[in-house]
């Protein structure tokens, strides 16, 4: 089963994870008994998708996640992977190996810049000529996500640019869109709209980060892409803000723990209703960042109904 095929019967849920550093969370990931991979399946994701490392840093981990889903088999295993730093032939190498292993959906992606690049300093400049190697070479071997930007990419010159290169990767063979987190929905109907106006026909997975603490929602939200906050957001963080800042390790309020308690019972009920918005704008399905953590994917996934009939 290929997830285009998915997109054409029902609203796709999937996961995303990314390989953990130390040895202790990879196992805490992979382990056979109630690791979080196995009880994440248990959910009926139509796939999950693990991130790809600067630079290819975290392949190894990457590929050793990918096996699991694979020997599961309850789910399809996607791989990301990003042209920073690599030469082509070291891309084609690494496609190979993962058809090697049965892994035959990736997300195509140019990869964020580390600090103090200009340029990926490899063969390929952007997705797009990612995708058109990728072609070229494995013709219809693989099927194919990119990344879209409902609020513009970061470098983008203008969001109609960045729909224009969005328009390049469906024309060189993308299959799907899975997007960048953003929270104003109104944005992402603008978006929707604008793609749809510029002739991209590809279903559209909407990537929802979980809102669960006050400081990773404000670094997030800055980190990638400058996401705009909504207010509806942004007076959820302040009810529960923590003084002096939420960032500060210490913090000087003893009621911290419990406004941290609170806000994630709240950013809960919050990114449920997000999944509802999104439904109702007609994507095709919704990408959870599970941050691996099983707990709250659930309770967000089945609060949104997407659980139902699954496990
Ligand atoms: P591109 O589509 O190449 O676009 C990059 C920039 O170049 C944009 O500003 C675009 O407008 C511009 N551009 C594109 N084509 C041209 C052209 N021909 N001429 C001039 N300008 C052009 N990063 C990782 O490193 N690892 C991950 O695992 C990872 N997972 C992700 C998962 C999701 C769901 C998403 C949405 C993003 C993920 N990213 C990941 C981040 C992604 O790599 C960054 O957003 C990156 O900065 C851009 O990647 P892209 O594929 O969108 O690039």
């Amino acid at each position: 089963m290929r997830i285009t095929e998915a997109f054409h019967d029902r609203f796709v849920l999937s996961f995303e994870v990314f390989p953990p550093k130390s040895e202790a969370g990879l196992e805490r990931l992979c382990g056979a008994d109630g690791g979080v991979l196995e009880r994440l399946c248990g959910l009926g994701p139509d796939y999950i998708s693990c991130t790809y490392g600067a630079g290819g840093s975290t392949v190894g981990r990457q590929l050793d996640i990918l096996d699991r889903l694979k020997q599961d088999g309850r789910t399809i295993p996607l791989a990301h992977i990003t042209c920073i730093g690599n030469t082509l032939s070291s891309l084609r190498a690494q496609l190979e190996r993962l058809l090697a292993h049965g892994i035959d959906h990736l997300l195509v992606l140019r990869g964020d810049l580390p600090a103090g690049w200009e340029s990926t300093r490899g063969d390929l400049r952007y997705a797009s000529e990612f995708v058109e190697f990728i072609r070229r070479e494995f013709g219809g071997r693989f099927t194919i996500a990119v990344a879209g930007s409902p609020e513009g990419h970061i470098d983008s010159s203008s969001i109609e640019a960045d729909i224009a290169f969005l328009k390049r990767k469906q024309d060189l063979g993308a299959d799907y869109i899975m997007t960048q987190l953003c929270w104003d929905m109104e944005q992402f109907r603008r978006w929707l709209d604008a793609i749809r106006a510029a002739g991209i026909h590809l279903p559209v997975d909407a990537g929802v980060m979980p809102v669960l603490d006050p400081a990773s929602t404000l670094q997030l939200a800055l980190s990638r892409n400058g996401c705009a906050l909504p207010r509806e957001l942004c007076r959820l963080i302040s009810r529960h803000w923590v003084f002096p800042h939420p960032f500060a390790k210490d913090a000087d309020d003893a009621a911290a723990a419990q406004k941290r308690a609170d806000f994630r019972e709240a950013g809960i009920a919050y990114t449920i209703r997000q999944i509802e918005a999104y439904r109702a704008m007609g994507v095709g399905g919704i990408h959870l960042y599970s941050m691996n953590r099983y707990e709250d994917a659930a309770r967000i996934v089945q609060g949104a109904g997407l659980a139902k009939g699954r496990a």
